[in-house]
């Protein structure tokens, strides 16, 4: 497996860079179908590849080409191929970071890169050097979608802090009960289960949710 997952992930990543910057080499897409079929990964893009002559095949063409075979391959590019990735999961930090002083938690939070982990994915560094990445880590996949996003760092945020306390947090003030983070018509929040569900708040507003009750 080891040598299967050297050379192609080396050819999947020089057709997935190529991709982004627009400047595809069609011999590696070319290698990387033929290295696939070595492997038994056999879909229609990639026998069209092995089959035609890159010189014929259009540049749009190879390009569609080339986007299926890494599609049919399930590639994911990481947090050091796709940046933006790192910035969609680091913006999300700094929404639920508003809500951790609730937690009785200050200072800011960082993204930490976890290179160790396999698939490498990310996890939070408090202020305080603490960890949390229970319950796994939050993969690059997660992070186009900003929602998604938010979403499960506020889940891992969440359970670690669980895992680490057994204190539960955050409480409903109306129903008495764990809320958890949850997405709801497209929006991260969080979600009591009392009265057949309610949004206690958007995820980042915790605290004038909570405030509001306190002050009451
Ligand atoms: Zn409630």
């Amino acid at each position: 497996m080891a040598e299967y997952e050297a050379a192609t992930e080396q050819l999947e990543r020089r057709v997935y860079i190529g991709l982004r910057e627009d400047n595809l080499d069609p011999q590696d897409v070319v290698a990387l179908a033929c290295e696939l079929l070595d492997w038994s990964h056999c879909t229609e893009a990639i026998l069209e590849v092995v089959e035609r002559n890159p010189a014929e095949v259009p540049p749009a063409e190879m390009t569609a080409l080339a986007r299926r075979i890494l599609d049919d391959v399930g590639f994911e590019p990481g947090f050091d191929l796709a940046p933006e990735r790192l910035e969609t999961l680091r913006a999300a930090l700094r929404i639920i970071a508003r809500d951790l002083p609730t937690r009785g938690i200050e200072g800011e939070p960082e993204i930490e890169v976890l290179e160790d982990w396999f698939p490498t994915g990310a996890g939070v560094r408090l202020a305080d050097g603490d960890r949390l990445n229970w319950g796994g880590h939050i993969l690059p996949s997660t992070c186009d979608d900003p929602t998604m996003a938010l979403t499960s760092l506020t889940i891992m945020i969440q359970e670690s802090l669980l895992e680490q306390t057994w204190q539960v947090w955050p409480v409903c003030p109306r129903h008495d009960l764990g809320v958890h983070g949850s997405e709801r018509d497209g929006e991260a929040v969080w979600w009591c289960a009392g009265d057949g569900g309610h949004v206690l708040a958007p995820v980042g507003e915790l605290s004038r949710a909570l405030g509001r009750r306190r002050h009451k």
